[in-house]
């Protein structure tokens, strides 16, 4: 088949909820991708902010050939695996948590994270402590849970009735917040940097803010570092990046969900959570056949060991700031700001991104909007500091072209 016969195949059989770029990817190597005609693109997607050890990784080969040799894809959670309880004590170890729970998508992570905080919230302020207050350019998901705390008319809309019970404030906006509490609240759900609503990024203030009002009216307060976790921003967990390292508690979530990059493109969520959370959930209140499985977790758990060792983490910064300081010397008018920490950066421009996004394919760029205005970059954490010059290079050639 040729790229033609691809792409007319899918149409024809493929639900189209996507708009999908003009040309096959057949392979991938690093951070640059190849198509079925040999041409080579960089990648600044990386499967939205999922393949962040890019592609054809020698370590991440060999642990699902480990984990298949086992001749186990899939176990139960009826049983126990080594790869899963590993996982779990390695995600405690290297957060606020105390226990986790698997499942297989941001999505699912959100819907768990409200049915544990309303478990916990019943049990400890009665029967009417069930609402959520999410914030405004939010993005949680596509279910009908998350949906209702992603406030985006255009994706709501056709599909109420939604999950009741959700309240909104506006992002970085403390007062609005405290505004919108009462004890009817049982969580707050917030990004600390938001992806797809246009890479915004919490303030501390607003942050600390928001453990503080969860604490004063008995609310968990849940991160959604489904984009932005997982070294992503140059720390382990984004909220990590806050505060000087001794104001941590200031700082850190009851609950936390995970995903994208988790398990190096295979489809994983998980769910963090300290203790007295865990304390409410009891056997049989939630479950996933997929979830948790041994060639999932052993995957995951090679990839958060890389990806957390601190010689990772401090090469993610600095390239971020590479990227950041060259996306900086750009001289366009249609630039009007620059936003983001780490790799997971956000251009945002006076005309539509997705033109950008087009013209970038010609010049062998792959990139992605977020909102109508904005250009993101979230490329493979493992990208060169040859290959961000590349990538600036090409992107300039693009804005000064229009
Ligand atoms: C992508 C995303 C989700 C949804 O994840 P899926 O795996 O697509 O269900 C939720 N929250 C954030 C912040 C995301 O970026």
């Amino acid at each position: 088949m040729n790229a033609q016969e691809v792409i007319e195949l899918e149409q024809s059989h493929v639900l189209g909820v996507y708009g999908r770029a003009p040309f096959v990817l057949e392979r991938g190597e690093g951070s640059t991708l190849y198509d079925t005609e040999g041409r080579a693109y960089l990648d600044c997607v990386a499967g939205i902010a999922v393949n962040a050890l890019g592609y054809h990784d020698a370590g991440v080969t060999q642990a699902l050939q480990a984990a298949a040799a086992t001749g186990m894809l899939h176990v139960s959670n009826l049983y126990h695996t080594a790869p899963h309880a590993r996982l779990a004590a390695l995600l405690c170890e290297s957060s606020f948590a105390d226990k986790v729970h698997f499942c297989n998508s941001g999505a699912e992570a959100n819907e768990g994270a409200f049915k544990f905080a309303r478990r916990y919230g019943r049990a400890h302020g009665g029967e009417d402590k069930v609402e959520i207050l999410a914030f405004t350019n939010a993005f949680h998901g596509r279910t009908m849970g998350a949906l209702a705390a992603t406030p985006r008319p255009k994706y709501q809309d056709p599909f109420k009735p939604l999950m009741p019970g959700v309240r909104f404030a506006g992002f970085n906006d403390l007062a609005s917040a405290r505004a919108q509490m009462d004890d009817r609240i049982c969580a707050i759900i917030v990004e600390p940097i938001q992806g797809e609503g246009g890479v915004h990024v919490a303030t501390p203030e607003f942050l600390a803010g928001l453990r503080r009002l969860a604490d004063e009216f008995n609310a968990l307060l849940i991160y959604d570092e489904v984009q932005c976790g997982v070294g992503r921003t140059g720390s382990l967990w984004a909220h990590q990046g806050y505060g000087d390292g001794k104001d941590r508690d200031a700082f850190a979530p009851d609950i936390l969900t995970a995903a994208k990059p988790l398990a190096a493109g295979l489809p994983i969520g998980a769910i963090l959570m300290r203790q007295r959370v865990a304390e409410a959930i009891h056997k049989g209140d939630h479950g996933s056949t997929f979830a948790g499985g041994p060639l999932v977790t052993s995957v995951a758990h090679h990839v958060v060991t890389r990806i957390a060792q601190p010689e990772f983490l401090a090469a993610v910064q600095a390239k971020g700031k590479l990227l950041h300081d060259l996306l900086a010397e750009i001289n366009s008018p249609h630039i009007v700001e620059i936003r983001g920490k780490g790799l997971m950066v956000g251009v945002e421009l006076d005309i539509e991104a997705a033109d950008i996004v087009n013209r970038g394919y010609a010049e062998g760029l792959i990139l992605v909007n977020a909102g109508p205005n904005v250009l993101r970059l979230v490329p493979p954490l493992v990208i060169t500091t040859a290959e961000i010059h590349d990538v600036v290079a090409r992107l300039t050639r693009i804005l000064h072209a229009l």
